[in-house]
């Protein structure tokens, strides 16, 4: 966890889907710190949830808008993250149009919005600007194997134009942009219907459903717990020196995705069976990051081990599906029977 700032150290921030997975993370230990936030987000896949405990903080704003419009910020701004853009494929690819724009268009604006305050800016960039890669593990010199024109590209095509907006805006001298490729993330309040591969198998296996991977399982996933990650974003943002390169911000242990399956269901100690589906068009078969710049230039590597991270992640899935853990279960009074 990171020390609260001195008071003269005290930011304004904005963070653009402040409402979602990442975002609320980020928004709790910014606060946390010190700092005044400004959350902005259309909730198009956040969640009001997500802030609620934030909304009668002082120092905690709440701006209901989305980046795809123009923004004008009242008062002073310091540092901007744009985070706004739906994370899963099942919600980035209802509004394939939307999506890319929210990625063009919204990093666009926020950029503007940071030249005129002279605000310093991270872009939420992806390890999917890799596509399917053929280099292994990705480092930030490999420029992707990515299908412009398949259902992903709205998404993947989108974050490499921001990418090139920021790295514009930077040689220009406009903006001190910052860009973090963030590799698959996982953690408390991931949303149980938004299609990721985590919550989808922790979820079937708490409901007792079968468990569905795509493909034979053979593919391999490296993940990277929230609270790691929100403090990779931290430290991109605020070293001194700008690293004027995108780095690989993610958890570099390696898991096949039938590894993952069977870890899930033992830790949920679930009856439910594994089922093969159809794999999805460009699904990457391997990805693990290369997270040596970030080791050298931000002194950061993930510390969470999956097993702990999961147990984490298992725990919010129960409270949020009102599943009991196997230890309340048996902790039922004698007499009275398991539902
Ligand atoms: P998320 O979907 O939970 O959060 C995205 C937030 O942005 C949501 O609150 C959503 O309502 C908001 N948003 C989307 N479009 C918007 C728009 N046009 N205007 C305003 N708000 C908008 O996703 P997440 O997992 O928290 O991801 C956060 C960021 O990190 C995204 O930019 C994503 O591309 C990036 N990222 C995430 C992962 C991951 O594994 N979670 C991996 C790589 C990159």
């Amino acid at each position: 966890m990171m020390m609260p700032v001195p008071n003269d150290r005290r930011l304004n921030i904005l963070v653009t889907g402040g409402a979602g997975f990442i975002g609320s993370h980020l928004c709790d230990a910014l606060l946390q710190a010190g700092h005044t936030i400004t959350c902005l987000d259309s909730f198009v896949s956040g969640s009001r949830a997500n802030v609620a405990p934030l909304l009668n903080h002082p120092r905690f704003n709440l701006v209901e808008a989305d980046v795809c419009d123009p923004y004008v910020h009242d008062g002073p701004l310091d540092r901007v993250y744009n985070l706004a853009c739906p994370a899963s494929p099942p919600r980035y690819q209802l509004d394939p149009v939307h999506t890319m724009m929210t990625c063009v268009r919204g990093a666009g604006h926020m950029l503007s919005l940071s030249e005129r305050h002279g605000a310093r800016f991270l872009q939420a960039s992806t390890s999917e600007v890799y596509g399917d890669p053929e280099e292994h593990p990705q480092r930030e010199t490999y420029r992707g194997n990515v299908n412009c024109i398949g259902p992903r590209a709205c998404y993947d095509e989108g974050k490499r134009a921001a990418e090139t907006l920021c790295f514009d805006m930077l040689r220009r001298a406009g903006v001190d942009a910052r860009v973090a490729r963030i590799f698959n993330t996982y953690g408390p309040r991931m949303q149980a219907d938004d299609g990721r591969i985590v919550s989808n198998l922790t979820v079937q296996a708490l409901t007792g459903e079968d468990l569905t991977i795509h493909g034979d399982g053979r593919q391999t996933r490296s993940f990277c717990f929230v609270s790691d990650l929100v403090a990779g974003l931290q430290k991109l943002m605020e070293v001194e020196q700008n690293p004027h390169q995108p780095v690989n911000l993610g958890n570099p242990d390696e898991y096949e995705i039938l590894d993952l399956a069977e870890k899930v269901l033992e830790m949920t100690q679930s009856p439910s069976r594994v089922v093969f589906k159809p794999l999805p068009e460009d699904d990457p078969r391997r990805r693990r990051p290369d997270i040596s710049a970030a080791e050298r230039l931000l002194g950061w590597r993930p510390s969470v081990p999956l097993q702990q991270g999961l147990l984490a992640t298992i725990e919010d899935f129960r409270m949020q599906l009102g599943v009991q853990s196997p230890r309340q279960e048996t902790r039922r009074p004698v007499g009275q029977p398991a539902r």
